[in-house]
């Protein structure tokens, strides 16, 4: 089942990076492209976010069909170029809130910092599709001066190194980066938020780990969608990165016919608690241009996640999110068991179905 002949540098992650399909010529002599894609590839040539696969995960689509949910989150279609009512380019309101070219400062203990534009591959719902891959890449000055905010900003103890990919830098640069910021005092955590595990498990080598491991807490948050991301080389990346004591966090977006389905968030979940990634964030879909294709509505989302409550443990059930455009903040969403009060009684609906009443204590 799988391909005869794999090049011999298969596993070499920047082999993987440097032989991404990149051209519409290349997706085309690996897949079969529907209409509707042929044209969302065609119009990547004229700019926006640009079309990357890598050869992992290309092999991982060429099993799919033209509606599997792994090549629906990387092959261009022609939806992507229509705007819908509401939809914006930047809907979190992220320009506004650069404190530095690459820093985005929302919350007043957390900063989220950006090291270079580039992914591994580019997922067509991306919520910074307005700047990743198309550049300008941070300078290395630009980092430093997003560094240099965090040094002089003490309240903030949590710094998010989000994408663009960080997992892109070679060792040295990512290593370097990551020791700036454990150098500052009042920094308690630092998270490497990256999608390199489902794109190129490859990168998480022992060598990258066993430098990163001098700076913990260093939290992983990754970013899986679907069950077939979690294939036998990401389930030994992240023993890997378990092993070696990093924390793991996992986000996903919830995305219209890739996997809004109870089944697949089951499964989804499941799996990745088992490979000691905790799920942490369903985000709902943002309302970027382009992506109401990949939107599902908010009802939708409160019954698959009160349908999962119950059915999988709380340990591997994420906190369903949406963030409020205009970057008012991220805001859990959950149906309220609330079902009404009289007197001291609040009747609570509970997760196993049925009612019952909770005697609450009287305020004097
Ligand atoms: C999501 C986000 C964070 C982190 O939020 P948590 O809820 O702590 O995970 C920080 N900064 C920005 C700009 C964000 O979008
Ligand atoms: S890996 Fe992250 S930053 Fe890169 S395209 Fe995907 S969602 Fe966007």
């Amino acid at each position: 089942m799988t391909k005869v002949q794999r090049d011999p540098h298969w596993s070499d992650w920047k082999w993987q990076v440097r032989h991404a399909v990149r051209t519409p010529a290349d997706l085309a002599a690996q897949l079969t492209l529907t209409p509707d894609e042929a044209e969302g590839v065609r119009r990547t040539t004229a700019g926006g976010l640009p079309l990357t696969v890598t050869p992992y995960f290309m092999e991982l689509v060429e099993r799919e069909g033209p509606d599997g949910p792994l090549r629906r989150q990387v092959v261009p279609s022609a939806a992507e170029w229509t705007a819908s009512p509401g939809e914006r380019d930047d809907p979190l309101g992220e320009e506004a809130l650069l404190a530095a070219p690459s820093l985005v400062h929302r919350y007043p203990d957390r900063a989220l910092l950006w090291a270079t534009d580039r992914c591994a591959s580019y997922c067509r719902f991306c919520t910074r599709k307005r700047l990743v891959g198309q550049g300008p890449t941070p300078t290395e000055s630009d980092v430093a001066d997003g560094i240099d905010y965090i040094a002089r900003t003490p309240s903030i103890r949590d710094v998010i190194i989000s994408g663009g990919d960080a997992l892109l830098l070679d060792d040295d640069k990512l290593v370097s980066l990551v020791a700036r910021l454990r150098g500052i005092r009042h920094v308690d955590v630092i998270r490497l938020a990256t999608r390199m595990v489902a794109f190129c498990p490859m990168r998480i080598t022992l060598d990258l780990l066993h430098q990163l491991r001098a700076f913990q807490p260093v939290y992983f948050l990754l970013h899986f969608n679907h069950p077939a991301e979690l294939t036998p080389e990401v389930t030994a990346a992240l023993a890997r990165l378990a092993d070696h004591g990093f924390p793991l966090l996992n986000q996903s977006v919830l995305l219209r016919g890739i996997n809004d389905r109870v089944d697949v968030l089951e499964a989804l979940f499941r799996t990745l608690a088992r490979l000691r990634c905790r799920p942490y964030y369903l985000h709902q879909c943002d309302a970027i241009t382009g992506a109401a294709h990949f939107r599902t509505t908010l009802d939708s989302g409160l019954d698959l996640v009160d349908a999962l409550r119950g059915r999988v443990s709380g340990l591997a059930l994420p906190t369903y999110v949406v963030d409020v455009p205009g970057g008012r903040g991220k805001v859990p969403l959950a149906r309220d068991p609330r079902v009404s009060r009289e007197g001291g009684l609040v009747r609570l609906r509970g997760s196993l179905g049925g009612t019952a009443d909770y005697p609450e204590p009287s305020d004097s």
